[in-house]
């Protein structure tokens, strides 16, 4: 059976971290302020924000929460994330996925990159992109870094290992590819147009999925003892949360598996932090 990789745990030791760094900063007469944004009233995008909001402030860091209503226009947004990317006081800005088409049409990329990248906690814009895509230092998205710290939980050194990254969006399979391919993984990134999905991932030391599918990486896909990462987060009709990965037959063959829910989404929310600190100390050079 596999090892159950606790992200509830390991974000516990995460948080810790945070917490410490912005007791320091507080007792140097710092302030760590965290500005989110919120577009319409999704339900699941609201209860994102508010348990970001909780995060931060069971860490210290001082939170601002910024809404829109769906019906706003499309300059309303541009205008407050202007404002917010140059208000000195606040040292991370996040905008809240997805916000309503109707709001944003095919501007997303553009209103991400209005956000100062020294902000950009959530590491989006396309510079922070780029400079992981270059290998170079920057604020790498939470998620991608959460897949990295369970990995590392289990297995301490990537060098060498096959990965297979099953999604390739802009917020979690590209930035993790990315990442994981700094830490010298060997990294195949699949998706919905990867003819025969399995041949790749029973290769794989290591799978990671984020492509929001039930079920869809099953035991006969993963090669014994291999490392499975489950990112998905799937709402079944019986109101059930459950990831991509068929977990009751697949830890019977891997090694480690990340359970849903209490495996990558503590972990992402707790990086979110991290980068908040680690922004701050970017604009005071401290
Ligand atoms: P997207 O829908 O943006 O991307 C999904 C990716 O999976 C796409 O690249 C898509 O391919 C690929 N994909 C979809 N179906 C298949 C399939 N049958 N076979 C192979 N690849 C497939 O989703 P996100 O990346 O935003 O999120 C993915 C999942 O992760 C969701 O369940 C989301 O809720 C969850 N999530 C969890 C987080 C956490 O903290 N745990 C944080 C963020 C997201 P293509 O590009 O060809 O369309």
């Amino acid at each position: 059976m596999a090892q159950i990789i606790d992200g509830k745990a390991l974000a516990g030791v995460v948080r810790a971290n945070v917490a410490a760094e912005v007791a320091q900063i507080k007792a140097q007469g710092g302030c760590v302020r965290f500005a989110a944004v919120l577009v319409g009233e999704d339900p699941a995008s609201q209860i994102y924000v508010r348990n970001k909001q909780r995060a931060c402030e069971k860490v210290g860091i001082e939170f601002e929460l910024h809404t829109l209503p769906a019906t706003c226009q499309y300059q309303d947004l541009v205008n407050l994330i202007r404002r917010l990317s140059a208000d000195k006081k606040i040292n991370g800005v996040l905008l809240q996925l997805p916000v309503p088409l109707n709001v944003i049409g095919n501007h997303l990329t553009e209103v991400l990159n209005l956000i100062d990248p020294q902000k950009d906690v959530d590491g989006l814009t396309v510079a922070n992109l780029g400079k992981l895509a270059s290998g170079d230092d920057c604020l790498i998205p939470c998620t991608a870094q959460g897949v990295l710290y369970a990995i590392n939980s289990v297995c301490p050194n990537l060098m060498g290992k096959n990965v297979v990254m099953i999604g390739r969006s802009r917020i979690v399979g590209r930035p993790t590819s990315l990442l994981l391919t700094n830490q010298n993984a060997t990294v195949t990134v699949c998706h919905s147009r990867t003819r025969n999905l399995a041949e790749h991932t029973r290769k794989a030391d290591i799978i990671v999925v984020a492509a929001g599918c039930p079920n869809l990486v099953t035991a006969d896909m993963v090669k014994p003892d291999a490392i499975v990462i489950d990112v998905g987060i799937n709402r079944l009709a019986d109101g059930k949360l459950v990831g991509d990965v068929d977990f009751a037959n697949v830890e019977k063959v891997a090694s480690a598996i990340t359970p849903v829910p209490g495996g990558i989404g503590p972990l992402t929310i707790a990086f979110l932090l991290n980068n908040i600190v680690v922004a701050y100390r970017r604009q005071h050079g401290c």
